[in-house]
């Protein structure tokens, strides 16, 4: 067993002090663990099929594939303006497809990866539209919190899980997980935590990063198909990532400052009529860049590999009243159908909605507090009205006021 503390096993990242038990390669540098070596015969051994999954080039053409238009087309029907965010997204995906069936040239054109990172305040429609996005393409999707990944060995997810989930969306099927899409939330919480010495293992931050960098750029990783490592037994899955979407988001508070601030530093010496200060200050986010990033502790060979990058805006009063009544499956249409299911057709009164949006904003919930707001208003309705035999119920903005003031939502805001 090679006592260097600093040697890791080149497939899973674990060192001895992980409780791995490595194999050392001849010169001793590197090493691989037991575990992995037991997965690699298994998987030459029984699993073939996946073996040859890997790296698989995707069959079918492009003409099969929504075009950047259809594809806003169809985001517009669930997800509320972010109209920046839909073109870009677009155009990512449909290169993402391009990349997948790009013919087997010798002209040294590879088309490269375009991994996305959306960056908006929370509940502005991010993981929404990744989601939206997913169902258009019929493909195997999964969202994973960053914050709850840790370096292997660490308590907590290792990095790895996140393709467990996307195998398990797949239903175990290599080949389409390996072309599904993942979408990483909160990417600004898994920064670097700064050069404070009382850290001595940075879990969740540079280690973290290191092995989301990894997936990133696309390597065949073996993965525990039931999650977590606590079963040696169990037979690993080897996943490519090379043509797995990754759409990041983040909120990146405070990133508007970031971007003045660079804005207003280039323009320094320049004595002409100061564009930058023309620019509202709820309008730098549009001009956010990756080098803004830098400052959240991401490693720049992340961002590096995140190359699309676009912006979320927040939802105003007007946008927080369409996202009630418009999207395919707004909240009242959820309640319409769960009315219209006891023969009842419900109706909500405009001022109701008005109302309702207006708590919204007060509450600084925004469209994630919609929801809240509606389901506290509901659940008296829902109780009462199946048995009040009635065919017509319309929820007014009294009767909504008495809801939400016995509810004391307040204190969700808080
Ligand atoms: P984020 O990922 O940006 O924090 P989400 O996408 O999870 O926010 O949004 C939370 C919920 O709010 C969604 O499920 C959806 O109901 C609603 N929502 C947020 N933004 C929009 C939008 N632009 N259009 C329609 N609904 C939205």
């Amino acid at each position: 067993m090679p006592r260097k503390k600093n040697i890791n096993c080149m497939f899973c990242g674990r060192s001895v002090a992980d409780g791995a038990q490595l194999v050392p390669a001849p010169g001793g540098d590197t090493a691989v663990c037991i575990d992995c070596v037991e997965a690699i015969h298994n998987m030459l051994d029984g699993n073939e099929a996946d073996a040859r999954a890997v790296g698989k080039p995707m069959e079918g053409s492009l003409a099969e594939v929504p075009k950047p238009s259809e594809i806003k087309d169809f985001l517009d029907r669930y997800v509320i303006g972010q109209d920046e965010a839909k073109r870009y997204l677009a155009v990512s995906v449909y290169n993402h497809y391009k990349r997948l069936l790009q013919p087997d040239t010798d002209d040294d054109v590879d088309i490269e990866k375009s991994n996305i990172i959306l960056v908006g305040p929370t509940g502005t429609g991010k993981t929404l539209l990744a989601k939206t996005i997913a169902r258009l393409l019929d493909v195997p999707f999964t969202i994973v919190d960053a914050t709850v990944l840790t370096q292997a060995g660490y308590v907590g997810e290792d990095i790895e899980s996140l393709l467990t989930r996307l195998l398990q969306a797949a239903d175990y099927d290599v080949d389409r997980a390996q072309r599904g899409i993942v979408f990483i939330d909160e990417i600004d919480k898994i920064g670097r935590k700064g050069d404070n010495p009382s850290i001595t293992r940075d879990v969740s931050g540079e280690g973290v990063q290191q092995g989301l960098l990894k997936l990133l750029e696309g390597s065949v990783v073996l993965v525990p198909p039931q999650g977590g490592r606590k079963h040696p037994e169990q037979k690993m899955i080897a996943v490519d990532t090379k043509n797995i979407l990754f759409i990041c988001g983040g909120a990146f508070e405070g990133i508007e400052q970031k971007v003045a601030h660079r804005l207003n530093s280039r323009v320094v010496g320049f004595n002409t009529d100061n564009k930058v200060r023309r620019i509202k200050p709820e309008d730098f986010i549009k001009y956010v860049a990756p080098q803004d990033l830098k400052s959240y502790g991401l490693i720049p060979e992340i961002i590096g590999r995140l190359p699309v990058i676009t912006h979320l805006e927040s939802l105003d009063r007007d946008a927080l009243l369409r996202v009630l009544t418009e999207p395919r499956n707004a909240i009242t249409r959820q309640y319409e159908k769960l009315f219209a299911m006891d023969g009842v057709k419900l109706q909500f009164a405009p001022d109701c909605l008005d109302y309702i949006v207006d708590k919204a904003v007060e509450f600084r919930l925004g469209a994630r507090g919609l929801r809240s707001i509606v389901e506290t208003i509901m659940v008296d309705a829902m109780f009462e009205v199946p048995s009040l035999g009635v065919k017509e119920y319309t929820v007014t903005r009294e009767y909504a006021r008495k809801r939400v003031e016995a509810a004391h939502l307040e204190a969700a805001s808080l």
